[in-house]
């Protein structure tokens, strides 16, 4: 049997804030139904990749391949209507409430599409439909966090990137989230989630670690713990 294409390929990405270059060829795959987890510490680039891969800010140099096409020149709006959404660490517009939140997240279907992927929303987070006519800012941060994978998944995505899923979270709603994510999973979806908190492990099927911009490991969660240094950097005295 033929491998199965990857969804997202990326090959040599770099990132620049003016003359400061802050990602220095950066490859990963995610392959259809995968959980990739990008870890790595405050500063190591991985806001700036996952900008980079959903287009709110320009490559200097690399290739972004997603579903066979070259992504790379796309505008953030054709990058999403091809099937990608971002969740930011805010995740969601406080001052908006909850349905109209959700209903910017699905502003690329229909009218009537819309109103059926809130009301799927709604079924996956009643909580939501709860408070739908509240603003985002009433919500706990375990709750807002919940609505920003609403609005993210309300774009009918094929694959969701996620900045730091658990900020903000105490370890209580952590759980909760990743829970949630590992459904998400089991739902065929794809995701790539930049994380610090290796909460997040227990639901990878692979890890890449970002060091200063660049790819210092890759591998399954298995291949992870057997590198010492990374099993005392993520994993504590493990
Ligand atoms: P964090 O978890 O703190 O968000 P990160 O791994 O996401 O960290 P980035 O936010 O991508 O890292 O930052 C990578 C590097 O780029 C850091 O040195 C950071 O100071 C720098 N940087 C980030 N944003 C800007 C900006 N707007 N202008 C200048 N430098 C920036």
């Amino acid at each position: 049997m033929l491998a199965e294409a990857p969804l997202l390929s990326t090959r040599g990405i770099e990132a620049r804030y003016g003359r400061m270059q802050v990602l220095w060829g950066v490859d990963i795959d995610v392959q259809p139904r995968e959980t990739i987890l990008l870890l790595g510490a405050n500063g190591a680039g991985k806001t700036t990749f996952l900008k980079t891969l959903v287009g709110l800010m320009p490559a200097s140099a690399g290739s972004i391949n997603f579903a066979g096409e070259d992504i790379a020149h796309l505008r953030a709006d054709r990058r999403m209507r091809r099937g990608i959404a971002y969740m930011s660490e805010l995740g969601v517009f406080p001052d908006l409430t909850i349905e109209e939140n959700i209903r910017i997240g699905a502003q690329a279907l229909s009218t009537t599409a819309a109103r059926e992927k809130a009301d799927e929303m709604y079924g996956l987070f009643p909580v939501l439909r709860e408070k739908r006519d509240g603003l985002a800012s009433s919500l706990s941060g375990g709750q807002r966090k919940m609505l920003g994978i609403a609005k993210a998944l309300a774009a009918d995505p094929r694959l969701l990137v996620m900045d730091e899923p658990s900020a903000g979270l105490s370890p209580l709603f952590v759980g909760e989230v990743v829970r949630t994510l590992g459904a998400l999973r089991v739902g065929g979806l794809s995701l790539l989630i930049a994380e610090q908190n290796i909460g997040f492990l227990d639901i990878a099927t692979r890890v890449y670690v970002l060091e200063g911009g660049r790819i210092r490991f890759s591998g399954t969660v298995a291949d992870m713990s057997g590198d010492e240094d990374l099993r005392r950097a993520y994993f504590g005295l493990k």
